[in-house]
């Protein structure tokens, strides 16, 4: 390591899983003044890396593992970023995971890691103290993500080792399958599980005692200490944050009327008191649970208490979770939803995923489109949770009706037929996130552009439907913009987003500030306020270079039936369906604010030449007609 890599370890490290071969490259601190990290770096370096056209699951796709130089400080949390082309979009897929993998990857050495390649057998890799190498897995490759932790430490000998391991649905090929981190962490979005085990490999273990330098240690503590310090203690927010954690949510959707309920037939669950952030506290949670360096403890250590499923434990259920598997499932008990996510959690699910295939299926079920004997002998009504349990390990383990369902929402709808991808609920292949975008007007918007599919966490919407007007286009594409630009500085940080933003309510001119003091780089607000277009247009020149459908067209196409013509049925958004029309305004608005072309939805050359994407440009110019700009 040279004197001048603050804030980064310098080193990326590169494994092609074919050879065997491992090789250590520096950072390039060029890229990491425009990139950053996370989100940002990851995405260059998954564009460069990748050819254009590589089939998701094949050994020529590429997975990133990327941290940011944030990673590592004593605060804001760390979540390290797994980047790959999704095999459920076919597209750019970025997707985080808390816990303490991030800053031990770091501490272990490196910045990042590039996996190419698939190993002849099941294998780990295991990062230490600045090395690497290729260990076998055949006696971990099929135990579920739990054991498979336990197993791995024991053979690295070092019980403070992080893992990041997949179940065996990945190892499946199951298409929404995450990867694990500390037992109960995930990068969940998009099936980066399933192209870790199209690769063959079971885990990266991680674990030194690197340190890492800050340009300006006393600055950034300072800041901590006295700036943020003072942003926490006047949120008013902070001890019920503290106290439910996300779970707070379900009240809110609720009361304002877009919690999918029954596979998003209805907005409103009427139980959800049930499973609530209160109802969880009182029923399930022993304890909370941070990431590392984290003071805002929002993880919650669950445990079933009685009752059929009495032991089971975990970290979460979080909103999602209990939305997707609970209101989308029609089942309000709350035990039932502990035992469906540690189902998931150890067999390597995606709960959103799953709980909208399984929504899905009950549907299907109900409407007599899959007969007791399609499902393997099942009673598949809305709030049979034992059904659901089951559905969980039938789909992870391919088997019956699960092979089908294995394949994501959109595949499997396609292929049972009788116009059942009306109610297949997913936005270019992936899976709705808790939000129904009839009773969230920007929320349609973020499923319409995000460059990863129906995704939730590139902007936060549903803070605006409590102090706007609502169900109108009105101001919301402008703010859509805002609150996306405030996401990305925190996602090229590759820190927690909720501590970023909700918590340390973190400012484009504080990100010049920290991305300076830790690296050493010379950052303006300016420069951040271009790296949220450099980046948010750059993930979408991947999309647009892979043929993945992410134009204007096809951000107005995609929807499914139910979203444009069936009116939520009930409840405070009772009547509203997507309005194309609005949509359509708020997408002129959207691409005129991020540089991009109206009518096409790419971006021009001219904001590419502006945001310095001229490689980005050239190759997208092969591939379709890139418009010029005013
Ligand atoms: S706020 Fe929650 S998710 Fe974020 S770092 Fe802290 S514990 Fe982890």
């Amino acid at each position: 390591m040279t004197e001048r890599y603050w804030g980064y370890t310098g080193r990326i490290l590169r494994v092609d899983l074919t050879s065997g071969a491992i090789s250590t490259e520096p950072l390039d601190l060029e890229l990491a003044h425009k990139f950053v990290g996370g989100r940002g770096l990851g995405a260059k370096l998954l564009f460069d890396n990748l050819s254009p056209g590589t089939d998701p699951m094949s050994p020529e796709n590429v997975l990133v593992f990327i941290t940011g130089p944030l990673v590592g400080l004593p605060f804001f949390g760390a979540k390290h970023v797994v980047l790959t082309k999704s095999p459920l979009t076919g597209g750019f897929l970025d997707s985080y995971c808390g816990g303490h993998f991030a800053s031990e990857l770091k501490f272990a050495g490196f910045d990042g890691i590039i996996i190419t390649g698939q190993a002849p057998e099941p294998c780990y890799l295991w990062v230490h103290n600045g090395k690497a190498e290729l260990r076998e897995a055949g006696d971990i490759w099929g135990k579920g993500c739990m054991q498979a932790e336990d197993m791995l430490k024991a053979a690295v000998k070092d019980e403070r080792a992080r893992v990041a391991v997949i179940g065996p649905a990945a190892e499946n090929l199951v298409k929404f399958t995450h990867i694990s981190t500390d037992y109960y962490h995930s990068c969940g979005r998009g099936g980066a599980g399933a192209v870790m085990g199209a690769k063959r490999l079971k885990a990266v273990v991680v674990r030194g005692a690197h340190s890492i330098r800050y340009a300006d240690a006393g600055a950034l503590c300072k800041f901590v200490c006295e700036e943020i310090e003072q942003r926490v203690l006047s949120d008013p927010n902070i001890a019920n944050v503290v106290k439910y954690g996300k779970p707070l949510t379900m009240d809110y959707t609720n009361e304002l009327g877009f919690c999918p309920t029954r596979n998003f037939q209805e907005g409103y669950f009427e139980a959800y008191t049930e499973i609530d952030g209160p109802a969880m506290r009182r029923k399930v949670v022993e304890s909370d649970r941070g990431c590392f360096a984290c003071n805002l403890p929002c993880g919650k250590f669950s445990r079933v208490k009685d009752g059929a499923f009495a032991g089971v434990c975990l970290v979460g259920p979080e909103y999602e979770t209990n939305c997707l598997l609970g209101s989308n499932c029609g089942i309000s008990y709350m035990e039932a939803i502990v035992q469906s996510n540690y189902l998931c959690d150890d067999l390597g699910l995606d709960v959103i995923s799953a709980g909208n295939v399984i929504a899905f299926a009950m549907e299907c079920y109900e409407r007599g489109i899959l007969t007791r004997e399609d499902v393997g002998g099942l009673d598949l009504r809305f709030g049979n949770y034992r059904a659901v349990h089951e559905m969980i390990r039938m789909i992870a383990h391919r088997r019956g009706i699960g092979n089908l369902l294995a394949e994501g929402v959109k595949a499997a709808a396609q292929a049972i037929g009788h116009n059942c991808s009306d109610f297949a609920i997913q936005g270019k292949g992936l899976e709705f996130p808790g939000y129904d975008p009839r009773g969230v007007t920007g929320m349609a918007l973020q499923y319409a552009v995000s460059d990863r599919g129906a995704c939730h966490r590139r902007a936060s919407p549903i803070r605006l439907e409590r102090g706007m007007k609502r169900f109108t286009h009105e101001g919301r594409a402008q703010k859509f913009k805002e609150l996306s630009d405030e996401r990305i500085p925190m996602h090229c940080a590759s820190m927690c987003d909720t501590v970023g933003g909700r918590y340390a309510k973190l400012t484009q001119k504080d990100f010049a500030f920290l991305f300076s003091a830790a690296t050493g780089l010379d950052f303006s607000a300016e420069d951040i306020a271009d790296l949220c277009d450099r980046v948010a247009t750059l993930c979408l020149c991947f999309n647009l270079r892979e043929g993945a459908p992410f134009t204007r067209q096809d951000n107005l196409s995609f929807w499914p039936r139910r979203m444009l013509e069936e009116p939520v049925p009930a409840g405070p958004a009772k009547g509203q369906v997507v309005s194309i029309p609005q949509l359509s305004i708020m997408l002129d608005e959207y691409y005129q604010l991020r540089g991009w072309d109206v009518k096409t939805g790419i971006p021009t050359r001219k904001t590419m030449a502006r945001l310095r994407l001229e490689e980005e440009a050239r190759q997208l110019a092969q591939v379709i007609n890139v418009p010029e700009g005013d």
